[in-house]
């Protein structure tokens, strides 16, 4: 990692000679941003540096308890300590981008929908953070910072319209055009995992609407596809992972449908069906020139590519298919938020509202 900062053009007074000191001082030249991606379960830390490499990682569990005040303060104390981390180890922290699993509304940063925090439902939470953390602080949806991360460092760097989707226990997309990044709910380009794609479904979505992709296409849905067709009796390795622990996972099903078994690829493809018929519908409305993957299902990688690529070369208006280069996997695969939100501090033009 020392060599690292070599790459950055700062490495004008560095000699092969020099001592840890002298990498010491070369990295007090390099500006960082800490970007914190406080999910559900855990909360990602990252040191970024302007070029989008990753210096420094941490992963700590997310707090949980119905205090909200609590809770901040316990991301606050995860932060400032990242912080000192990083300065110990000789970089300059230049601002702090957060990214949230829920929407955030207003000056005062009152989160909305927050259904895996929901301590945090209706709370404003700029002040304290602002206090804890101290400035400049950013902060933007989950699926924005993703998308943010793709086209500043990753593959949307040389595209004018690029659209990403994050899919793991949720599913959300995030646009940036020529014009920035597409927010129109309250830092997300929209609630995209609640667009119905299977007005057949039988059973109702968390959000209580039915057939929403996100229902039928996010973690939960694989697992919960995956358990049925043990209870089916299809023959399938599932059902002896299912034995032995007592329950499967998603990972489960992506990891049998990789080794060749018949159900889990069924699943997979399912999946990626519907993954594919909602995409076609954000073709047709963001007209992205290139769509990137991320997320932990996204990891099933050609399981899930195919059946995309295939439903929507099948479904999009050729016109549209034309101007769309490719649909791939994230350069980000499982950070992207975090770096994304990052790099906030670095590119505050792209999303004014975050405010850095
Ligand atoms: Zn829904």
């Amino acid at each position: 990692m020392v060599g690292k900062p070599l790459d950055t053009g700062s490495s004008r007074e560095y000699s092969p000679n020099h001592a840890r000191t002298g990498l010491l001082v070369i990295r007090e030249m390099i500006e960082t941003a800490i970007g914190a991606d406080i999910g559900g379960t855990n909360t990602k830390l990252v040191l970024v540096d302007p070029l989008g490499d990753v210096r420094l990682r941490e992963m700590v569990p997310t707090p949980r308890g119905e205090d909200p005040e609590a809770m901040l303060d316990e991301i606050g104390v995860a932060i400032v300590r990242f912080r000192a981390r990083a300065k110990a180890s000789g970089y300059t922290v230049v601002g702090t981008g957060l990214a949230t699993p829920q929407f955030t509304d207003g000056p005062d940063w009152i989160q909305r929908h927050a259904n895996n925090m929901p301590a945090l439902e209706g709370y404003p939470i700029r002040a304290q953070l602002v206090e804890a953390i101290g400035g400049p602080l950013a902060l933007l949806y989950d699926s924005g910072g993703a998308a943010i991360a793709e086209k500043v460092f990753g593959r949307g760097r040389d595209v004018s319209r690029l659209l990403t989707m994050s899919i793991g226990t949720g599913i959300s997309i995030g646009v940036v055009t020529e014009h920035g990044f597409v927010d129109y709910n309250w830092g997300g380009t929209g609630d995209s995992g609640q667009i119905i794609v299977d007005p057949d479904a039988i059973e109702r979505c968390p959000c209580g609407g039915r057939g929403c992709l996100e229902s039928v296409a996010a973690a939960p849905a694989i697992r919960r596809a995956g358990i049925e067709a043990i209870a089916r009796g299809e023959e399938t390795s599932l059902a002896e992972k299912h034995a032995v622990h007592g329950d499967i996972e998603a990972a489960d099903v992506v990891a049998a449908a990789a080794s060749g078994d018949p159900a889990a690829i069924r699943i997979m493809r399912q999946a990626g069906r519907f993954i594919g018929i909602a995409l076609a519908s954000y073709v047709h409305l963001f007209r992205p020139e290139l769509i990137a993957l991320c997320g932990g299902v996204a990891q099933a990688g050609d399981l899930l590519l195919e059946p995309i690529r295939l439903t929507v070369a099948d479904l999009v208006s050729p016109w549209y298919l034309e101007r769309l280069v490719g649909i791939e996997m994230s350069a980000f695969p499982l950070d992207g938020a975090a770096i994304g939100c990052a790099a906030l501090v670095f590119r505050p033009e792209l999303v004014p509202a975050a405010r850095p």
